[in-house]
């Protein structure tokens, strides 16, 4: 797809699903959240849902975890236009909850359609709801950030939720890491490291990471 192929196709994806009702959300939302940046991004985060200041600006990752995804973007020399950025589910649940089942199942045709347009080197999965749902898998965040995985022509890799570094210091350090990993990740887009890993290693298991769950945002 060439360049003004792809914006004119991301904005068509977003007058057909800006309206979306097809889970409860639409009721309680005050703005549907599609996501921002570049049409033509090589680098896609993708969060876990809006939260409170999302959902009142219509805009993804504007509060304190996105005044801190933009410092980290710009560690690794990127402004936030330059990706693109989006969640799991484009309505905010009430309260922060975290998103059910049902509403990822609904809503993450959303999601795949703005992977499909937009065709990112990267997408870096933000937290547990995003990796479970783009590596198609029950594990945990804990054990798979900082892992790479290539899955069709794309490299995921997950990594923390910022909201998470936040309330945990003690993941700052890591997070900060994982971008430098993002960065020569980018720089040898077509080179496998030794830590990548296929998809079909990954092996369901409980949640350990229960208490980690990222919905704090
Ligand atoms: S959360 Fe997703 S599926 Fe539910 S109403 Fe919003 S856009 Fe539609």
């Amino acid at each position: 797809m060439d360049k003004p192929d792809k914006r004119e196709k991301l904005k068509e994806l977003y007058l057909d699903i800006r309206d979306c009702q097809r889970c409860g959300l639409c009721k309680s939302r005050t703005k549907f959240v599609f996501g921002s940046g570049s049409a033509y991004a090589e680098v896609m985060f993708v969060g876990e849902a809006p939260g409170k200041n999302e959902d009142l600006q219509g805009l993804p990752f504007v509060g304190q975890a996105g005044k801190l995804l933009d410092e980290l973007l710009g560690s690794i020399g990127f402004d936030r236009s330059e990706v693109f950025i989006a969640n799991v589910l484009k309505c905010r649940p009430p309260g922060n909850r975290d998103p059910r089942i049902e509403e990822i199942n609904v809503c993450k045709d959303h999601l795949m359609g703005q992977i499909k347009v937009i065709d990112p080197k990267i997408i870096c999965t933000l937290g547990k709801f995003s990796t479970q749902l783009l590596l198609n898998t029950d594990k945990g965040i804990t054990g798979l950030r900082g892992k790479v995985f290539r899955i069709d022509n794309h490299i995921i890799m997950p990594i923390n939720h910022p909201a998470a570094a936040l309330y945990m210091p003690s993941k700052m350090e890591i997070l900060k890491q994982d971008f430098q990993k993002i960065k020569k990740l980018l720089d040898s887009a077509s080179e496998v490291s030794d830590s990548e890993q296929d998809i079909s290693s990954l092996e369901p298991e409980d949640n350990q990471d229960k208490d980690e769950q990222l919905g704090l945002f």
